[in-house]
């Protein structure tokens, strides 16, 4: 049996192997799941980022001054070719 986690979106308590481990490095929020980063996590479903959001519980989770760095695709969208 996995070990349960509580998601941060929904608060709904899951396997751990079902939710992506988010983990804070400097003021950044980034993924940690593989490789496995070390230091303070939090879980959630992949499909509740943007309700975790809307939330505001990456700031709950962290602390005021952590910015959640949701993963290279956006910032592709952000600094690519216009
Ligand atoms: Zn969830």
């Amino acid at each position: 049996m996995d070990p349960q986690r509580t998601c941060i979106g929904c608060r709904a308590v899951d396997d751990q192997s079902a939710m992506i481990r988010l983990v804070r490095v400097g003021n950044d929020v980034v993924d940690g799941t593989a490789p496995r980063l070390p230091g303070r996590g939090a879980y959630l479903h992949e499909g509740c980022a943007d309700v975790a959001e809307r939330r505001q519980a990456i700031r709950r989770a962290f602390g005021p001054n952590a910015k959640w760095k949701r993963g290279p695709q956006r910032d592709m969208m952000v600094d690519g070719p216009r």
